[in-house]
């Protein structure tokens, strides 16, 4: 049975990989009393803590203040214009996630959990090496993660990543940004607010394009009216350095530049490859995600996948509640538990930020005809009403069927990703527009259009 004692192994349980869902599965085992360790090459905490979430949120609010700042003036205050240092912060932050690596030491520590430092490769379903050492478990959890995609096209190389990103001392004052997603949108608005004359570049008409198409208007609005330059149609093809600066070229030979530095932000590759998937017969995909089922099982009894290397909702809480959860089922007698991915709230941090939970409009006409109701509320929001920035607030949320069960919400503007967790509970638990309707609102917020809308 799974979870069961099976061999004299080294460990009840091995994770690959100490990010977000490794360490989250492992803590969890341990604390059923399972003798764990995890193995990890890079510092602890991977892509969030390190090169994701973590120092982009960071950036994130400093691009936030430079917009404050900027605010300020229509509120009274005769603020002069403020002035970055970018090194300053990097350190800062820096700082904050060594620390950060240092409590997740001390986490593991506390559960008397093993730290392996190194890389790990399957040698068979219960054997792994790490740098030339083996250990054995009864199980294994694959959560190696995934990283950033370079285009395969002449010069890429002197591009960087959202990697490269966190490393630059100095913030470049001329980029490109190349690709239409989380990334490229979050590290745009922020360059901008901090002063970087941006541009990026898109292969077709808009960005965010598994978005509510309200909202990839709403996120295209709001590049654009920050000074952004966005190319659509714009399929890179070559990455040239020359004299000035670094020129990007596009389909139909276009050209653009100079650019001081370029980011690929054009998705993430699974971290499959060289961990001896085939030495232990996990099956992965054609694109290298390691394939599951929903009980985060692999194609072999004992080994089992979690997070971005799985090709699921690539987003930490997802890693986490699915690392969780396994323990849960395999070592503490939940039979059923497993992570639904429907109704996973996202937030994209533009600015102002947006916010979304369950099917866009588009899915949930595909889904239930039309048998939706849509409703939209677009308004200035009072802070916004008293500065030259008038940038609207736009919520949109579908219902289906007679009942008017709530299927999606999708918020933009100023509070959306603190205001989503709550409605996403409500959703979660099956509510209606009803039982919108019946909850009073609070007033002045912006949050009390979403239960007041007709
Ligand atoms: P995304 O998957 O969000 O977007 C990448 C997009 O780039 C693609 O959807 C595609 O859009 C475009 N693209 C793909 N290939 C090319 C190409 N060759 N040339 C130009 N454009 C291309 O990836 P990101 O890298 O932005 O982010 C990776 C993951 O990290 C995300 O999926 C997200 O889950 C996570 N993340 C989450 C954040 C958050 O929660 N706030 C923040 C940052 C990342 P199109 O088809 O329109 O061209």
């Amino acid at each position: 049975m799974e979870g069961e004692r099976r061999l004299s192994n080294d460990y009840d349980l091995i994770t690959i990989g100490g990010g977000s869902g490794g360490l989250a599965a492992a803590q969890r085992a341990a604390e059923y009393g399972r003798k764990v360790a995890v193995i990890e090459r890079g510092p602890l905490g991977g892509t969030c803590v390190n090169v994701g979430c973590v120092p982009e949120k960071i950036m994130w609010e400093a691009a936030g203040l430079a917009h404050t700042a900027e605010y300020a003036r229509d509120y009274g205050f005769a603020a002069e214009d403020a002035t970055h240092d970018w090194l300053a912060l990097k350190e800062k932050r820096d700082a904050y996630i060594q620390r950060l690596n240092g409590i997740y030491a001390t986490n593991l520590d506390r559960r008397n959990i093993d730290c392996i430092s190194g890389t790990a490769v399957l040698q068979d379903a219960h054997t792994v090496s790490v740098d030339g050492k083996t250990v054995t478990a009864d199980d294994i959890i694959i959560a190696t993660g995934g990283m950033p995609i370079v285009p395969d096209i002449p010069g890429a190389g002197l591009g960087m990543t959202s990697d490269g990103f966190f490393e630059m001392k100095q913030r470049p004052q001329r980029i490109a940004i190349v690709g239409s997603g989380y990334i490229a949108v979050e590290l745009a608005g922020m360059l901008r607010a901090l002063g970087s004359e941006v541009s990026v570049f898109v292969r077709y008409d808009s960005v965010l394009r598994s978005f509510d198409e309200l909202m990839q208007a709403c996120v295209v609005e709001a590049l654009e009216s920050d000074g952004i330059e966005l190319h659509r149609y714009a399929v890179p093809k070559s990455l040239a350095a020359e004299d000035g600066g670094l020129f990007l070229g596009t389909q139909n030979l276009h050209r653009h530049g100079p650019f001081d530095a370029l980011i690929w932000a054009i998705g993430r590759a699974p971290l499959s490859h060289d961990i001896g998937l085939e030495a232990a017969g996990v099956g992965c995909n054609r694109q290298g995600f390691v394939v599951t089922d929903k009980y985060q099982r692999t194609t072999v009894d004992n080994i089992y996948a979690i997070g971005d290397v799985t090709g699921r909702v690539a987003l930490t809480p997802v890693a986490i509640a699915a690392g969780r959860r396994l323990s849960d089922r395999i070592y503490g007698g939940m039979v059923d538990r497993h992570l639904n991915c429907e109704n996973v709230p996202s937030v994209v941090f533009t600015h102002p930020p947006l916010g979304t939970c369950g099917l866009t409009e588009r899915q949930a006409r595909d889904t239930f005809g039309d048998d939706i109701k849509v409703y939209v509320s677009e308004f200035v929001p009072l802070f916004n009403s008293m500065t030259r920035h008038r940038l609207k607030s736009r919520m949109k949320l579908i219902t289906a069927g007679a009942e008017e069960k709530v299927v999606g919400i999708h918020l933009f503007g100023l509070g959306s990703d603190e205001m989503l967790q709550g409605f996403a509970v409500a959703m979660l638990m099956g509510a209606t527009k009803k039982d919108f309707d019946d909850t009073v609102a609070i007033h002045p917020t912006s949050a009390e259009e979403l239960v007041t809308m007709r």
